[in-house]
């Protein structure tokens, strides 16, 4: 019988182990994540207001209750405290790192480090709830803010700042956050792109909510439209589309409106400018296409007043100590998933999902990446499966000093928000710091 780890519980871990035990039917898999809670970004990372696409956490969930899945929150791979990757190894058949891009990208511009200068994944983490995250008083005295990035992740941060309390309400935010969203003072949002509206990532469904926000107008500088020397005939569909709800915006007639959303675009960040000890502004230099598919700069300037900076810029792979890393793509080196090592596959050592391919795709792209992997792995099952593993890695990772939360303990947490939800009036509230998580997981 193979025994399997799988380090992470995000959508790439859990189809990973789904794949696994439709695919072999006597395999059992251990899926181990250093948070007591499951699902990565989709419960840490899709915005609280995007439902539909928080509820596949339902399906998610139908795998880690497989009877030969086995959930084992609490449990960091490598860094200090962290189990050691080779200690890991010794205790399971083959060990499959879905660890996700946990950082981001930097713009690498003077000022970056102000206060008021955040990346986005800090403020997603804030909103998300996610234990590691701080209250850093984002919204403090913030009338304007600018978004540095066109990609989803930028429309989801964009919209999450012009969001009432009347529609954050009914989901799972966390209290303090949606207090501090609730009562903020903020007038004008900036998302500002480098390249123009057809090279922008986000996607048309995504990009069209924004014109929909109650009090919210969306603004868009028809000039700046024009810059772009692309055919919208010519385009592929959903840049195309993009440009077509752009242009519409950008004729539409001024509304009475409490908040603005302001698309720009053909402008690069060079300077985070200081004022009162933070972030004042943000200089931008004007850029225009340079007929390759990317833009050179113009020597104008415009700054745009800002106390709030999020940049959104891309993630990014970080190194897992013991695991190799590739610094240049931020992922684990690998051939059709098998980890590689000096350029050999090492043997029982997989990836898959962020890790793997780097930071793109939707949830769904995982699916596909960890079906890759797992034909890796149980073609070179019958090597693996020879070697002694502890019966139960459990007491092995209770002598490595590690007491996982088991999946009835995420079911505690679950209660419990459910609970803080009904004292609060709300629906699920999440729980925000890691001594309110641990403390409802031990509940027996
Ligand atoms: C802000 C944001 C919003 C997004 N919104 C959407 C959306 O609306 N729709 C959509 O389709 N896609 C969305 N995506 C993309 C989607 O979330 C990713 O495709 C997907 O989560 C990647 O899956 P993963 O399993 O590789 O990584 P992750 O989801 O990041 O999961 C990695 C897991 O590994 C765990 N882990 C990390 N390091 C260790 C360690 N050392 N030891 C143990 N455990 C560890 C983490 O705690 C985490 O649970 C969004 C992404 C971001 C960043």
């Amino acid at each position: 019988m193979l025994r399997v780890a799988v380090v992470g519980s995000g959508p790439s871990g859990c189809y990973t182990a789904q794949t696994l035990v439709q695919r072999d039917p006597a395999v059992h898999v251990d899926v181990l994540d250093r948070l007591p809670c499951p699902y990565g970004l989709v419960r840490y990372g899709v915005a609280p207001d995007h439902e539909k696409i928080k509820s596949l956490q339902g399906s998610l969930r139908t795998v880690l209750e497989h009877e030969r899945v086995r959930f084992l929150g609490g449990v960091r791979v490598g860094g200090s405290g962290g189990l050691p990757v080779e200690r890991l190894r010794e205790l399971y058949h083959a060990v499959v790192y879905c660890v996700g891009a946990a950082t981001d990208r930097r713009l690498g511009v003077p000022g970056e480090d102000l206060p008021g200068s955040w990346s986005a994944t800090e403020f997603v983490s804030w909103y998300s709830a996610h234990p590691d995250a701080a209250d850093a008083g984002f919204l403090r005295g913030v009338r304007s803010a600018v978004v540095v990035g066109v990609g989803n992740v930028a429309v989801d941060v964009t919209r999450m700042l012009v969001r009432g309390a009347a529609e954050l309400r009914p989901t799972d935010i966390p209290q303090a956050a949606l207090d501090v969203l609730a009562a903020s003072g903020l007038t004008d949002v900036h998302m500002v792109g480098r390249r123009g509206p057809a090279q922008a990532r986000f996607t048309t469904k995504e990009l069209r909510e924004l014109g929909g926000l109650p009090g919210t107008e969306v603004v868009v500088d028809k000039e700046e439209l024009a810059l772009d020397p692309a055919d919208p005939g010519t385009l592929p569909a959903g840049p195309r589309r993009n440009v077509e709800v752009l242009r519409g915006w950008a004729t539409q007639p001024s509304a009475a409106a409490v908040r603005r959303i302001r698309l720009r675009f053909f402008l690069r960040p060079v300077e985070l400018l200081e004022g009162a000890g933070r972030v004042s502004a943000v200089r931008f230099e004007r850029t225009v296409p340079d007929g390759r598919g990317g833009v050179t700069g113009t020597g104008r300037y415009e700054d745009i007043p800002a106390q709030l900076v999020l940049r959104s810029v891309g993630y990014r792979g970080v190194p897992l100590e013991g695991l190799p890393f590739d610094p240049a793509s931020g992922t684990v080196p690998h051939l059709e998933g098998r980890v590689l090592r000096d350029g050999t596959p090492s043997p029982g050592e997989y990836v898959a999902g962020w890790i793997k391919r780097g930071p793109t795709g939707v949830i769904g792209t995982n699916r596909p990446c960890a079906k890759e992997t797992v034909i890796s792995l149980l073609a070179d099952a019958p090597a693996l499966g020879h070697t002694d593993v502890p019966a139960d890695p459990v007491a092995a990772l209770r002598a490595a000093g590690t007491e996982p939360v088991p999946w009835n303990g995420w079911l505690a947490i679950e209660r419990a928000e459910a609970e803080l939800g009904a004292r609060l009036g709300r629906s699920v509230v999440k729980l925000s710091d890691w001594d309110a998580l641990l403390g409802a997981a031990r509940v027996p």
